[in-house]
């Protein structure tokens, strides 16, 4: 096939009919979000390279294998976003926000770029919801965005995904924690694969986390950084934990969880699902108290996660989550003639205003060719109007689904039966928001 017509492999397009899917699911996050406090956040989808070597770190495969990286015009060097929290915090720093009112929470739905093998929930182009907290240090604010992530699940109706925690400890509990590591692992350099040899002297917990068979095997008996970590950083997991219990949020400690990039501290997690085979992880997070200083500014605490968006619709048709059903158009106008359709470009005009979908012909086609078209696309009513109609003033207007006819005046007459049928509209959708707030003042026992 020509290229033309050809995506780039490992990228996946929505077409109309499947993006309903994808609207709810992201504003089921953004909305999810906005309750806990995070506004949305958007940068741009390419920054500068250095961005993403300091940031995501130059040890890890994100920066060595996997970042679209170009030159541009006048010769800088280009990435497209590999994630999205180096890209936050730069912005937060950039526009000052970090220097305001604290904790900063944003949130995201972003898509990101991987060089990547693409297979099943592996794409070089995908897409994350994640948050991010800047400024706060307690065990709440892990436990918080935790408690977020869980939210989002519970929302979307997911079921069987747990929560596995671990803690990396700070910088400092670590050192003692990786000579132990480069002990254990120098005694097996026989069982673990090539790029963990290359990588056991520079980094070495980033061998606890390779996919390869025999690195996960060497890793089961590998020293633990539980038996590492510090007394703060201790104190700090028992916080977060003894919150998430509070929450009756259910985790269980997963010590080999170490995460993939460079900025971690202390909590790391992951929700992990068994309906995705391979590619079991549905989201990742955790604390990266460092990333602010290797940015270049003072020290801040941050807390976050990044959740893959098509691995949580593959998890969500995999146990058959409800989506909602996209609402049918509501009403189809048929013109015959040149007068009827300008007169049904006018009435469409004004269904639309009123917050009806309403469509007519656009292509010139036959009364029956267009009713073929408006069975096609479950369109609720049709009304066909032609020179007769628009002399008598009158229309018929026909409900698809039961075969009914009903007979009104052309000019108003098409509206208030709309109306009168009871088809939601933007009116509609309004009550139904105040009927919300009756339920949340339900909520703290005001009088009825
Ligand atoms: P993995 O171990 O699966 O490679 P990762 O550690 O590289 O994941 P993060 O960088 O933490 O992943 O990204 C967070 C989430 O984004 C992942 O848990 C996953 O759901 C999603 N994700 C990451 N890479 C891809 C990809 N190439 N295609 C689809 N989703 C992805
Ligand atoms: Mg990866």
């Amino acid at each position: 096939m020509a290229l033309i017509t050809k995506s780039i492999k490992g990228t996946q397009d929505v077409v109309p009919a499947d993006s309903a899917k994808w609207q709810y699911v992201e504003k089921t996050c953004l909305e999810t979000a906005r309750l806990s406090g995070f506004g949305e956040i958007r940068t741009p989808v390419f920054e500068h390279t250095e961005l993403f070597e300091r940031g995501v770190g130059d040890t890890t495969d994100v920066v060595q294998k996997e970042m679209y990286t170009f030159s541009d015009k006048g010769g800088r060097s280009i990435t497209l976003r590999p994630e999205m929290t180096a890209s936050a915090v730069r912005a937060a720093i950039e526009r000052g926000l970090i220097y305001d009112a604290l904790p900063v929470k944003a949130c995201y739905v972003a898509a990101c770029y991987r060089s990547e093998k693409p297979q099943a929930g592996r794409l070089r182009e995908f897409h994350q919801f994640g948050v991010e907290m800047f400024g706060a240090a307690t065990p709440a604010a892990d436990a918080e965005v935790i408690a977020l992530a869980a939210s989002v699940f519970r929302e979307l109706g997911v079921s069987g995904i747990s929560l596995e925690l671990n803690s990396i400890g700070c910088p400092e509990c670590r050192a003692k924690y990786n000579e132990a590591l480069k002990e254990y692992y120098r005694q097996h350099l026989d069982t673990i694969c090539d790029t963990c040899k290359d990588r056991l002297e520079r980094n070495p917990m980033r061998l606890l986390d390779c996919k390869a068979d025999c690195c996960k095997e060497t890793a089961q008996n590998a020293p633990r950084i539980i038996n590492y970590i510090c007394d703060d950083c201790k104190a700090h997991f028992d916080g977060v934990k003894s919150c998430l219990e509070a929450m009756g949020i259910e985790y269980t400690i997963n010590p080999s969880i170490v995460r993939g990039l460079d900025y971690y501290t202390r909590t790391v997690f992951e929700f992990v699902s068994n309906d995705l085979g391979a590619q079991s992880t549905v989201c990742g997070g955790g604390r990266y108290d460092g990333l602010f200083r290797i940015m270049g500014v003072q020290d801040t605490p941050a807390v976050g996660f990044a959740m893959g968006l098509e691995r949580l619709l593959m998890v969500m048709e995999a146990q058959g989550c409800e989506f909602p059903q996209a609402e049918a158009p509501t009403i189809y106008l048929a013109p015959m003639g040149q007068a009827a359709s300008v007169k049904c470009m006018e009435l469409c005009a004004k269904l639309r205003e009123e917050g009806f979908s309403a469509e007519t012909d656009l292509c010139g086609r036959s009364v029956k060719a267009q009713m073929k078209y408006a069975d096609k696309r479950g369109f609720k009513y049709t009304c066909v109007i032609g020179d007769t109609e628009l002399e008598s003033n009158s229309v018929k207007i026909k409900d698809m689904n039961s075969g009914e006819t009903f007979e009104t005046n052309l000019e108003e007459g098409i509206l208030d039966r709309l109306y009168d049928i009871g088809i939601s509209s933007t009116l509609e959708n309004l009550n139904a928001t105040m009927e919300g707030f009756e339920g949340l003042a339900g909520l703290f026992g005001a009088e009825e």
